[in-house]
């Protein structure tokens, strides 16, 4: 099969991409390894996506979404792309292989876990990968925020908008996150930090009932009773099979220009698989625009 334009991934990226692409007559075919929609179907009630002020639920954005990119004539398949053969401008998936004439990468990130039992089964009902998205769920109450770095840091301060009271819990003695960050933390009176701890294990059935904390120099466990849990140890960018294909950072980012075009002309970059400081619903539709619209002007030639 031949296309004008591929996307890889069919998130808030990858479908916004396909809107414009097809809604300018470009056969577009989305290549999607799991489910249409990406994070947001982990994702409860959305309330920060403009459009929806009365917040809507995770599943049924993507719906939409995948509706809109459908209606201009997108195809979706469901498969995983494992390679891309640069020479020939073909995507080769576990199940086949297309021809492409430009490709726009959406393959997202996913939020790093501790890999704890019950971690999974309580995200959504306790666990959070995402203070701004899931922290107002929590007025009131006593949540503890897992991480050290710039995006911990951040996310505990943004929490004590809503909760009571909030634990910051880091497993060295200080903090790798921005001096000025860090004073505002050490001065905020919601804020306690707990130093040189980890998580040994997570409880609760239903929902999360709290988490059993040891400290590394004494190795006490103690159990910390808890509303919420914000886990913010990093997220890692779904770009494995990109390695040699395009520039990536460090980190597996992929690196884009302002136009969201990798260093290879014919191949975009779109949302969380993208190096940027923010990674939201809004931010992967602005980054799905840019390179579909980048995407169209390359094959157009102006
Ligand atoms: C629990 C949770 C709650 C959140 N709540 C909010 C919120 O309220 N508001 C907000 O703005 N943001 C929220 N976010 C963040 C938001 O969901 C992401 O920023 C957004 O989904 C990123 O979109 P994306 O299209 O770049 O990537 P993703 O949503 O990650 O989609 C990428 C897609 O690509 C597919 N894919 C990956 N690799 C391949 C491959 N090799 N082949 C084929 N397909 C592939 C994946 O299966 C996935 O479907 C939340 C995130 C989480 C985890």
């Amino acid at each position: 099969m031949e296309k004008d334009i591929i996307i890889i991934g069919g998130g808030p990226a990858g479908l916004t991409s396909a809107i414009y692409t097809s809604r300018a007559r470009h056969s577009t075919l989305v290549i999607e390894e799991k489910a249409i929609g990406g994070q947001i179907i982990i994702t409860t009630e959305i309330e920060n996506y403009p459009g929806f002020p009365k917040g809507i639920m995770g599943p049924e954005l993507a719906m939409l979404m995948e509706e809109q990119a459908k209606k201009f004539g997108t195809e979706i398949i469901f498969d995983s792309v494992k390679l891309i053969d640069l020479d020939n401008k073909k995507i080769i998936t576990e199940n086949s292989e297309y021809k492409c004439k430009a490709l726009i990468i959406a393959t997202g990130a996913t939020p790093s876990k501790l890999n704890l039992p019950k971690e999974e089964e309580l995200t959504g009902r306790g666990i959070s990968y995402c203070a701004t998205c899931d922290g107002a769920f929590f007025r009131d109450q006593v949540v503890a925020v897992v991480g050290g770095g710039n995006t911990a840091v951040e996310e505990a301060l943004f929490l004590t908008n809503f909760a009571q009271k909030v634990y910051l819990i880091h497993r060295r003695d200080r903090l790798r996150a921005e001096k000025c960050l860090q004073e505002r933390v050490f001065e905020h009176k919601k804020i306690e930090i707990i130093w040189n701890t980890i998580i040994d294990s997570i409880e609760g059935q239903e929902s999360l009932r709290g988490v059993n904390i040891k400290n590394k120099i004494t190795g006490e466990t103690t159990f910390l009773p808890l509303d919420g849990l914000f886990i913010f140890v990093g997220y890692t960018p779904k770009t494995e099979f990109l390695k040699n294909i395009v520039d990536l950072d460090e980190n597996g980012y992929i690196k884009v220009n302002n136009k969201n075009q990798t260093s290879i002309p014919w191949i975009f970059a779109a949302g969380d698989c993208v190096l940027k400081p923010y990674k939201q619903i809004a931010t992967a539709v602005g980054d799905g625009c840019t390179a579909a619209l980048s995407a169209i002007a390359y094959l157009e030639g102006y």
